[in-house]
């Protein structure tokens, strides 16, 4: 069977590759070897929360500082895609997150300050529509704990926030009675919340704390399916506004937005094979025929595609394997760029690290390009995500949003079978 485009890898970078193609009628396969980073993140997907790297006051309009950051850094993923795809990719994620019953709000023009799980204020753009809610403008918040989820300690989340706030806010515990002898994780917590008596119990315990007209933070376990319901009961039983603060991975959040986007995808004619690596490619005359999975059985089962969007991950995706002579490209043996030293002396230093800013260089059309020569190895392949070269995600919290908007416009450009520059 022959597709027309070919997504290699399931995290937030193929899944937009894969909404792209799809928009565009085209057949699509998304192969992975496991799932991606969705499933560790919170959920919010952040374009850009600082920049400059080095100053600590996060941006409070991205799409302005994006203009910035593109003139002065051309190798830049965002800089690659161009201002314009970025807000398609944004305007096709919103719409599709309605459709898929997910829906997120907020947009590019502006930041909101999410609570971490440490209690720290994170700049992010796009978030569940339930969480738009601005914890610098509430008047009273409270941050509860449970004490049946392990890793969340609502002191020290309510201390971090008066801090960084500069206004009161409390910390309460309450106990679900949930007895299943052992702690539980935020996965195994939405899960039992799913449980009509659960819920109950845990409005009852509010409701005797007096969370009345305040803004309550709970951490992200108020369901995997249904949690909308769960917030809209306890906003009108208990007469309070309630937002979530994503937790440590497990996390509620990123799951219920990569499983939302997997089945949605499905729904539109997506094939998925997740579970197996991709171990052999056919690429020849500069193009690639077909790409090769591993089977449960050892045997290899081909998969033959018009054009093919790489987004395979960084290191931590395990798109980029890291040895000590270099970083290796595991799907195509790309050419990597990387630095003479993987790391500054200083591993807290708000300077770029060497390592973060490792990947596959491309063009403008996020072909893999010679890092020499700058010629596109393969014109019919698009990297996208954090396989890509020349930005740190993590100082610039821009993660999600590299993934979101280079995977879209990879997938676009797939789905005109890699005639870009012919
Ligand atoms: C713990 C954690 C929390 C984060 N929190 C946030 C956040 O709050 N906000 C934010 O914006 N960003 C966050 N990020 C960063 C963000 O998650 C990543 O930048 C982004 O998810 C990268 O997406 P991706 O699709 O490029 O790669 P990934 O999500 O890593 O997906 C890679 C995919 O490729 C597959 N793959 C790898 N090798 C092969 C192979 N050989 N064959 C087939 N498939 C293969 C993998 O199995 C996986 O499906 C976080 C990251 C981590 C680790």
């Amino acid at each position: 069977m022959k597709y027309d485009v070919v997504v290699i890898g399931a995290g937030l970078a193929g899944f937009s590759s894969a909404l792209a193609a799809v928009e565009l009628g085209k057949k699509v396969i998304v192969v992975a070897k496991g799932l991606g980073n969705l499933y560790s993140s919170s959920g919010y997907i952040d374009f850009l929360g600082y920049y400059p790297t080095t100053t600590s006051w996060p941006v409070t309009n991205p799409l302005q500082a994006l203009e910035g950051l593109v003139s002065e850094n051309p190798e830049h993923p965002y800089a690659k895609v161009g201002k314009e795809s970025i807000i398609r990719s944004v305007n096709a994620f919103l719409k599709a997150s309605g459709e898929m019953g997910l829906s997120y709000a907020g947009s590019l023009d502006s930041n909101l300050l999410m609570p971490t799980a440490a209690g720290a204020l994170s700049p992010t753009s796009l978030y569940p529509g339930a969480n738009g809610k601005d914890v610098k403008k509430a008047r009273e918040m409270v941050v509860v704990g449970i004490k049946e989820l392990i890793d969340f300690y609502p002191l020290i989340v309510a201390q971090n926030l008066e801090r960084q706030l500069g206004k009161k806010v409390e910390a309460l515990w309450v106990e679900l009675g949930l007895d299943l002898g052992r702690e539980l994780n935020s996965y195994d917590l939405a899960l039992t919340l799913e449980q009509e008596k659960n819920v109950i119990g845990l409005i009852n315990k509010l409701k005797s704390w007096g969370v009345k007209d305040k803004l309550v933070l709970i951490p992200a376990v108020l369901g995997i399916k249904d949690w909308q319901q769960v917030i809209n009961r306890l906003e009108s039983q208990l007469e309070c506004q309630v937002m979530e603060i994503p937790t440590l991975p497990p996390s509620v959040m990123g799951y219920r937005l990569a499983q939302s986007f997997m089945h949605y995808l499905k729904k539109k004619g997506v094939e998925f094979i997740i579970g197996h690596p991709v171990v052999h490619v056919d690429c020849r005359a500069g193009r690639c025929r077909e790409i090769a999975i591993e089977t449960a059985a050892h045997r290899l089962k081909k998969i033959a595609g018009e054009a093919f969007c790489l987004a395979t991950g960084g290191i931590l995706g395990e798109g980029l394997q890291v040895f000590p002579k270099g970083i290796r490209e595991v799907v195509f043996n790309l050419p990597v760029k990387t630095a003479e030293t993987h790391s500054l002396e200083d591993f807290f230093s708000l300077e770029e690290q060497p390592l973060a800013l490792a990947g596959v260089m491309t063009n403008e059309f996020l072909q893999p390009v010679d890092v020499e020569t700058g010629e596109a190895a393969l014109t019919n392949v698009f990297v996208a995500g954090a396989t890509l070269a020349g930005y740190d995600p993590f100082l610039e919290k821009s993660g999600n949003g590299v993934a979101l908007a280079t995977g879209y416009r990879a997938g676009q450009l797939a789905a005109g079978g890699g005639k870009v520059n012919e």
